[in-house]
């Protein structure tokens, strides 16, 4: 590859968080090069987020990012087996719908935008080495010596690894297993369904005109390569309360073993972590690519400033984020409480299926019901701040 000798800023990773820094910086004429282990064609084809809060999506526009949203999605039901209950948040929240937007779209257009601007991309690169310090980042036989290096390389961060005992990691595997189901059909309604069953937790959420994604949660021990995938659609399908609706669907599914983390402090040094490889966070609620956009706008103007010899925003990043990143794990935890069958593993003991289903329940009850809990529920899951109160 030809290379970029003397950047300020190494970005390790072609993700969300990597790809909205690397145009932030671009913008703002910082010299930083970008690379990814994964071939150019191959980035973000993994199927994972494919809904966008609304604050996400004014963030991109502020900061001026070209991408088009435009398919709402404004409500969610809640189905168990004795309750339906379809809940209009973007109307509790002053009209603030999500947008369904498939990660692998905004990977592919951002990738797309600053090919065109010429942009130091190097795709199929794997980042072997990172000494924090320094800093140096090591890929085959070039070694970069930049100001600052970012890890916006996921779950597996080699540059996270490379902090070693400068950060603490708080790490969380659950006891809990979701199938990832990508299903080559139109949705089954215009809005998402979170199905709460004995047997575990359905979802339905819309990706597009003609993919759905549907989750389905299996004890741990059960993949979804070993389920024969007609009793598979079948399963979801009557979780979902939609008999039928699936036979003869084109599906792939993927096993996704859930955990949280969360990396403190997300600096040492010129070291920075953004996104999946600063934390982790389970899909209930959609809320990690959200996150990782979030880091990735918050250090490049920290970068940017520094770059003009004002440090402080850039010194001050992981104090910034970790507050608004506790409070979303705390609400993604709670959730996924609410939606899994698996949290009678945790509670234990005799009857203690038939219990956590009733507080299940009781949940969907409450949020139907009262208004104080739907509204804190709108506001959180939209990724809106509540107004203050007025004095
Ligand atoms: C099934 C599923 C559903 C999800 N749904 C939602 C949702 O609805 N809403 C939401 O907000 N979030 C969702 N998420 C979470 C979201 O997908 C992640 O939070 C998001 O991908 C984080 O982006 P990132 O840029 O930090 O990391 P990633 O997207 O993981 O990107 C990391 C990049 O780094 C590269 N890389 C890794 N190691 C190296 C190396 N050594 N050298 C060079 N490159 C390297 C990888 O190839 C990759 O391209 C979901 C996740 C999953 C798994």
């Amino acid at each position: 590859m030809e290379i970029v000798t003397d950047p300020e800023v190494v970005i390790v990773g072609a993700g969300p968080a990597g790809l909205v820094l690397a145009w932030m910086l671009q913008r703002a004429e910082v010299p930083y090069v970008l690379v990814d282990r994964q071939a150019r064609d191959e980035v973000g084809t993994l199927p994972k987020a494919g809904i966008v809060e609304y604050r996400t999506v004014e963030l991109l526009r502020r900061e001026g990012l070209p991408l088009e949203f435009d398919a709402e999605n404004r409500r969610v039901e809640f189905r168990t087996p004795r309750t339906r209950h379809v809940f209009d948040y973007a109307d509790l929240t002053g009209d603030r719908p999500h947008y369904v937007f498939p990660q692998h779209r905004l990977v592919a257009e951002l990738v797309e935008a600053l090919g065109d601007e010429g942009a130091p991309l190097y795709f199929g690169h794997r980042v072997t080495h990172v000494d924090p310090d320094r800093p140096s980042v090591t890929v085959g036989d070039t070694t970069w010596h930049p100001r600052a290096v970012v890890g916006a390389d996921g779950a597996n961060s080699v540059v996270a690894r490379a902090l070693g005992d400068r950060v603490r990691v708080l790490d969380r595997p659950l006891a809990a297993r979701w199938l990832v189901v990508s299903a080559r059909t139109a949705p089954l309604v215009g809005h998402t369904i979170y199905a709460i069953h004995p047997r575990g937790y359905a979802a339905h959420l819309r990706r597009g005109p003609d993919e759905t994604r549907f989750y389905l949660e299996v004890p741990v021990e059960v993949s979804g390569a070993d389920l024969d995938p007609d009793d598979l659609r079948r399963d979801l399908a009557d979780r979902l309360g939609e008999p039928g609706a699936l036979d003869g669907v084109e599906i792939s599914v993927d096993d996704l073993d859930l955990r949280t983390r969360i990396t403190t402090p997300m600096q040492a040094g010129p070291a920075f972590l953004v996104g999946d490889a600063a934390h982790l966070i389970t899909p209930a609620g959609g809320k990690g690519m959200n996150l990782a956009v979030a880091d990735a706008v918050e250090l490049a103007h920290g970068l940017i400033e520094a770059n003009h010899g004002d440090p402080g925003r850039r010194d001050a990043y992981s104090d910034t984020r970790l507050p608004v990143i506790a409070q979303t794990q705390g609400f993604s935890d709670w959730f996924l409480r609410v939606l899994s069958a698996f949290s009678s593993d945790a509670l234990g003991g005799d009857g203690a299926a038939a219990f956590v289903d009733a507080m299940r329940e009781g949940w969907v009850r409450r949020l139907r019901d009262d208004p104080l809990l739907a509204r804190w529920f709108a506001h959180a899951y939209a990724g809106v701040d509540a107004e203050p109160a007025k004095p």
